[in-house]
């Protein structure tokens, strides 16, 4: 029980004190994170949504509030503009399993920088 209650509130990428391990112990890490790195050509940003929509014609029971969908979009975020692009269902599975591969990609870089912060720190950069 207070094992998932700890697990829940966890940050999901919680590092162990990267300053407690030896020079020896980042690097190692840091190669494994590297061996464990997704394929970044998978890479595709963003996050999926589903929306109902509204399709304005007359008569139409969506009129009625009765909306069409869901219908499954990207949502794509660039500086403050945020889009959304429409993807077929028979596509959602595919651009879902790009998603998540990049948000892995992205977590394991960001972990590896945070190693390689640290062996800056140290003058062990290399
Ligand atoms: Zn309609």
């Amino acid at each position: 029980m207070c094992r998932i209650y700890t697990q829940v509130h966890k940050p999901v990428h919680a590092d162990p004190d990267l300053s407690s391990l030896s020079v020896r112990q980042l690097r190692a890490r840091r190669r494994r994170l590297s061996a464990a790195l997704a394929d970044p050509g998978a890479s595709l940003k963003g996050s999926l949504v589903s929306q109902m929509r509204r399709c304005g014609k007359e008569g139409c029971r969506c009129a009625q509030g009765e909306l069409h969908g869901p219908y499954v979009y990207l949502s794509i975020s660039r500086d403050s503009d945020r889009r959304l692009l429409y993807v077929p269902a028979e596509l959602a599975e595919v651009v879902r399993h790009h998603v998540a591969l990049t948000e892995q990609i992205d977590a394991t870089l960001a972990a590896i920088s945070a190693i390689n912060l640290e062996l800056l720190a140290r003058r062990q950069l290399d």
